[in-house]
């Protein structure tokens, strides 16, 4: 049987592409080598590293303006490059406050330089995306998070505004259509929808490049792994592979479009519940709702043990909230089939006719 995995991250891949991983992990290419083993120079990974950032442009339709890179450290080391490489001495940074991450990404930028939190839904514990704020126009950036892993909130729109805008898409890239020439910068790690941990995927404005002035180490400057095409250093080979293989299967599945149109099914379909079953209740502002993770809660927590059990015999991994949270957080990234969402709405319809 089955586990359906609604893991908030590292997350569920698709079948398909663990199969192609793992035999690559004994024999790659045919040459009796594991693609762990052979040489990141080597024209068989090259060849990868190529089809993986090509693959990232025709998906996104990334401009001829932008370049994408894969680099290390996670989307945690963003936060820190990000206002090495935009944030000028005399100049000022704005944050939107949508979650713990994006809190993160301020404060590195605040340790830098002068950086401001244009909006906060802190005081309401992150459960919706402050609206109606306005960016000081002098600012070197504007920093986002699409979506908020933690809270199961989403940005359905971005501001119009000629600051440029930078967007950490942890846990939406792909997921969804994005207009990405308006934005300067956009980054994910991996581990969200894209490929096992290791790799975090950058897509930057070239010519928004250089004009921080500041000293940046050579691993932190964009420029430094655009000029090398992602090979300055030893890429994270295993990551890079899997994400390259997770986009094609993306792409021979219809693309972003269709995925998008799939991502909206599950979710209306988790969520129609939610709001339908008298024992459950949403957590993020409707308008909000995040189609990558819903968060919800029992309404009466005596039905805890009960609901566990029917999720752990339909064998339903990793729907436990995030501490911050509580109660339950369904991630329906991607690789999630509209049938593991239904196996969850089942858990719930049977519950409620068993102790409503
Ligand atoms: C998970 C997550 C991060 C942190 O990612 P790491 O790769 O573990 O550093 C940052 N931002 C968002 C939105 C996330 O979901």
């Amino acid at each position: 049987m089955k586990t359906h995995n609604f893991s908030a991250g590292p997350c569920i891949l698709p079948g398909q592409v663990f199969e192609e991983a793992s035999q690559a992990l004994i024999d790659f290419d045919n040459l009796g080598l594991s693609v762990v083993e052979i040489s990141h120079r080597s024209k068989n990974f090259v060849a990868v590293m190529n089809e993986a950032v090509a693959l990232v442009k025709e998906l996104l339709s990334v401009p001829e303006t932008h370049e994408v890179v894969f680099l290390q450290g996670g989307a945690s080391l963003q936060f820190a490059m990000v206002a090495f490489n935009f944030l000028s001495e005399a100049g000022t940074a704005e944050y939107l406050d949508t979650g713990a991450w994006a809190f993160k990404a301020h404060k590195e930028a605040a340790g830098l330089g002068s950086a401001t939190i244009v909006a906060s839904s802190k005081d309401k514990n992150y459960n919706f995306i402050p609206k109606g704020y306005t960016i000081n126009p002098e600012a070197d950036y504007f920093h986002c998070t699409s979506n908020n892993t933690i809270y199961g909130t989403q940005m359905k729109s971005f501001p119009e505004t000629r600051v440029p805008v930078i967007c950490d898409m942890s846990s939406d890239i792909f997921s969804r259509t994005v207009d990405v020439s308006k934005f300067d910068l956009i980054y994910a790690g991996a581990q969200k929808n894209l490929g096992p941990a290791g790799a975090t995927m950058v897509i930057v404005r070239k010519d928004a490049l250089g004009k921080s002035g500041r000293y940046i180490p050579t691993m932190l400057k964009y420029q430094t792994h655009i000029d090398k095409g992602s090979m300055f250093n030893t890429p994270p080979v295993f990551s890079v592979y899997v994400s390259m293989l997770t986009l094609r299967w993306l792409k021979e599945n219809g693309g972003v479009e269709a995925i998008e149109s799939r991502n909206e099914a599950k979710a209306a379909l988790l969520y129609n519940e939610i709001d339908r079953n008298s024992l459950f209740v949403g957590t993020a502002a409707v308008e909000d709702r995040s189609t990558m993770n819903a968060c919800f809660l029992l309404n009466d927590e005596a039905h805890k043990a009960a609901f566990d059990d029917l999720v752990k015999a339909a064998k339903i991994n990793g729907i436990n909230g995030h501490r911050d949270v509580g109660g339950y957080r369904a991630s329906m990234y991607n690789a999630l089939s509209l049938e593991s969402v239904q196996v969850l709405v089942n858990c719930m319809k049977e519950l409620e006719k068993t102790h409503a």
